[in-house]
C-alpha cells in the first residue's frame, strides 16, 4: 500500500479542500466531546502553515438523510472549531450553491471556510459524480483526514479524489501506519483480544486475524456461542444459534493454523441483565442454568495476562463484558490496564472499546487508539477502505 500523504504534495499557494470527521455530539447548540475536531487540527494547522494556502473544510454531522435541516447545521461545530484553531472560521451558507462558490473564491491566503453539512444532499451518500465534481471545484488539492468515514464511498470521502490531486492527512496516515502491519507483517508474537456482543459482527475480523495472529482471546457476549460449541453449559448467556456452525468452523481453522484460542475460563454472572443486578462469581467454565454471563472472571484475566507477557503486537477490539454496568466492568478495566502496560505495539479499535479505554483512563498509554469504530473493524477484516484506496498512488 503506497499512501500519498499531505507532506509529499505541494500545497504552496493552493486552495486546499479537506474532508474531516467533525461528527461530534452536540447538545443544546453546544459541542460535547470535541476529540474528533482536535484530532484533525495537526493536519489543518500544517496546511495553513504552508505559504499562501487557504482551506475549504467539509464534514458530515448526524443523519439529516439527504435534506437540509437546521437541526443538523454545522454552526455549533464551526464555533468550537474556530475556538480550538484560534482563528476565524467562516461557515458557508450551504454545500453547493452560487453563493458558496463566491464564498470559496473570495477566500484569501490563511482563511478557512467550513461548508454546511455534506449530508444535506443525498448525492453525498450515493457518491454522485456530478456532486463530487462540484465539491472538487472548491479546491486545487484534496486532503482526506476523515478516518471515521473512510469505509464509506461517499462523494466527499471518495468521489472527489477522482478529480483532484489527493493525499491523506496525518490522522489517516497514523491509522494506516498502525493497522496495516497487523494484517501484513506484524511483529510476533501477535495477540488479538476480541470481545463485544456478537459473533455475527466479529466473525470476519476473527477469520481475517487467523492469517497473522499467534493467539486470539475471544471474550464478551460472543464467547458463549463458542463455549456452547465446546459442549459447555452457558446458562442464560447470549447465544447466537445461527452462528454455532460458523463458530465451530472457526475453532477448527484456528487449530489447523496453530493459532491458540483463549476462551473464558470463569465468569461473573447475574440473574438478570440489569444495571443493579448482583454480581455472582462463577468459578468454572460452565455457567449455572439461572445465570447470564456478564463479564470474565480472574482466571480468564490471568490467562490473558500470560498471553500478553511476551506479545510484540497487540490489538484489542470489543469489551470483555457489559462494562457499562459498574459491577460487570472489571474484566474490561483490567484488560485496558494490561494492554496499557504491554511492552509491544498496542492498538485499540472499536467504538465501545475506545470508550472503555477513555472511561478507565488508559488511552494515553496505548500506542494507537483508533478514531474510527466501523472503519477500524473493516480495516481488520482485510477490506479495502474506499476513502483510503482513493488516495493510493
Ligand atoms: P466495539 O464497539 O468495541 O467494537 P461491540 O459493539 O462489538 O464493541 O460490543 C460492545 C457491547 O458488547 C457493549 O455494549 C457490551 O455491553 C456488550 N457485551 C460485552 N459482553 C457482553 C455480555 N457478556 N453479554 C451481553 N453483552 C455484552
Ligand atoms: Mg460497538
Amino acid at each position: 500500500m503506497k499512501l500519498q500523504t499531505v507532506k509529499n504534495i505541494d500545497l504552496t499557494g493552493k486552495r486546499v479542500l479537506i474532508r474531516v470527521d467533525f461528527n461530534v455530539p452536540v447538545k443544546d447548540g453546544k459541542v460535547g466531546d470535541d476529540t474528533r475536531i482536535k484530532s484533525a487540527l495537526p493536519t489543518i494547522r500544517y496546511i495553513l502553515e504552508q505559504e499562501g494556502t487557504s482551506l475549504v473544510v467539509m464534514s458530515h454531522f448526524g443523519r439529516p438523510k439527504g435534506k437540509k435541516n437546521p437541526d443538523f447545521s454545522m454552526a455549533p461545530i464551526a464555533d468550537r472549531f474556530s475556538e480550538l484553531l484560534g482563528k476565524e472560521v467562516k461557515l458557508a451558507s450551504d454545500v453547493i450553491s452560487d453563493e458558496v462558490t463566491a464564498q470559496v473564491e473570495a477566500l484569501k491566503s490563511g482563511e478557512v471556510l467550513l461548508l454546511e453539512n455534506v449530508r444535506f444532499y443525498k448525492e453525498e451518500e450515493s457518491n454522485d459524480p456530478e456532486f463530487a465534481k462540484k465539491l472538487a471545484a472548491y479546491g486545487e488539492v484534496y486532503i482526506n483526514d476523515a478516518f471515521g468515514t473512510a469505509h464509506r464511498a461517499h462523494a466527499s470521502t471518495e468521489g472527489v479524489a477522482h478529480y483532484l490531486p489527493s493525499a491523506a492527512g496525518f490522522l489517516i496516515e497514523k491509522e494506516v501506519k498502525f493497522f496495516a502491519p497487523l494484517l501484513d507483517n506484524p511483529e510476533k508474537p501477535f495477540v488479538a483480544i476480541i470481545g463485544g456482543s456478537k459473533v455475527s459482527s466479529k466473525i470476519s475480523v476473527l477469520e481475517s486475524l487467523l492469517r497473522t495472529c499467534d493467539t486470539i482471546v475471544i471474550a464478551g457476549g460472543m464467547a458463549y456461542t463458542f463455549l456452547k460449541v465446546q459442549g459447555h453449559a452457558i446458562g442464560k448467556s447470549l447465544l447466537e444459534e445461527d452462528y454455532i456452525e460458523v463458530a465451530r468452523s472457526f475453532l477448527d481453522k484456528a487449530k489447523e493454523k496453530n493459532v491458540s484460542v483463549i476462551l473464558p475460563l470463569d465468569h461473573v454472572g447475574a440473574t438478570k441483565f440489569d444495571q443493579n443486578a448482583e454480581a455472582v462469581p462463577v468459578d468454572s467454565v460452565d455457567i449455572p442454568e439461572d445465570l447470564i454471563g456478564m463479564d470474565v472472571g480472574p482466571k480468564t484475566l490471568a490467562a490473558v495476562a500470560d498471553a500478553l507477557k511476551s506479545a510484540r503486537s497487540i490489538v484489542w477490539n470489543g469489551p470483555m463484558g457489559v462494562f457499562e454496568f459498574d459491577s460487570f466492568a472489571e474484566g474490561t478495566k483490567k484488560v485496558a490496564q494490561m494492554v496499557a502496560d504491554c511492552e509491544g505495539v498496542t492498538v485499540v479499535g472499536g467504538g465501545d472499546s475506545v470508550a472503555a479505554v477513555n472511561k478507565f483512563g488508559y488511552a494515553d498509554r496505548i500506542d494507537h487508539v483508533s478514531t474510527g469504530g466501523g472503519a477500524s473493524l473493516e480495516f481488520l477484516e482485510g477490506k479495502e477502505l474506499p476513502g483510503i484506496k482513493a488516495l493510493e498512488k
